[in-house]
């Protein structure tokens, strides 16, 4: 089933809202794989050989996609999931103007269990998530609470997880990326760019207090109209 709107994460909502696309670099090494691009040879060797795309690369293929757009009339973007190391960073600073850094943090308890609980139909390869969290609040803020998304009868027999979806391996995938991670938030507080956001719960409970962090205003129409 594909995921309606209101299941969607926040990059994919905020692209949708603000009228500008939503680029994860991700997304830029599969298409540039699956088109004859000028790294696409490249690129397969570096994945087939199971070794990490050089960050070179990854902004090598972001600033021929912000060109495009910038030729398309594009008037922003949302990136999504870079930079992750200060060196990106540093290297994407070069290569375009970045105003604001949205630092979305899940308290470490849910994040965990949300990863232990993926699960993915193996006949229809639709995502799933067994985890249904209910938290006590920290320092007398509202209790957590996030929904698992079960999958329908027919997939219930065939669910499979992710080998590397196991407590001790997210542990570890958290703690490399907080190493990661920690000198590029320092480097946006410092330049006043980064803006903190504690995710309170699922989409339905953060979407509101995100919009509100961010003074964007969602008319029912879901044109945009921004406040600031
Ligand atoms: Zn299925």
């Amino acid at each position: 089933a594909r995921p309606g709107a209101r299941g969607a994460p926040a990059p994919t909502r905020l692209s949708r809202l603000l009228g500008v696309p939503h680029i994860a670099t991700g997304d830029l090494v599969r298409d540039e794989l699956a088109s004859s691009g000028p790294l696409a040879k490249q690129l397969s060797e570096i994945v087939n050989h199971g070794k990490l795309v050089s960050d070179e690369i990854i902004i090598n293929l972001l600033s021929k996609r912000l060109e495009e757009g910038g030729d398309k009339g594009e008037l922003g973007f949302i990136l999504d999931g870079f930079p992750r190391t200060i060196r990106q960073a540093e290297i994407l600073e070069g290569v375009t103007d970045i105003d604001l850094v949205i630092n979305l943090k899940l308290r470490e308890e849910a994040l965990l269990a949300k990863c232990v609980g993926r699960r993915k139909c193996s006949q229809c390869g639709g995502n799933f998530n067994v985890a249904s969290i209910d938290i006590e609040g920290e320092n007398g803020g509202p209790r957590m609470y996030m929904p698992p998304l079960l999958p329908p009868p027919q997939c219930e027999s065939k669910l499979i997880t992710r080998a590397d979806d196991t407590e001790e391996v997210v542990k570890e995938r958290l703690r490399v990326y907080h190493d990661l991670c920690e000198p590029v938030e320092d480097f946006y507080r410092a330049r006043g760019k980064l803006l903190e956001f504690d995710l309170p719960g699922g989409i339905p409970e953060s979407w509101p207090k995100l919009l509100q962090a961010l003074n964007i205003e969602e008319d029912p129409d879901n044109n945009r109209s921004a406040a600031a």
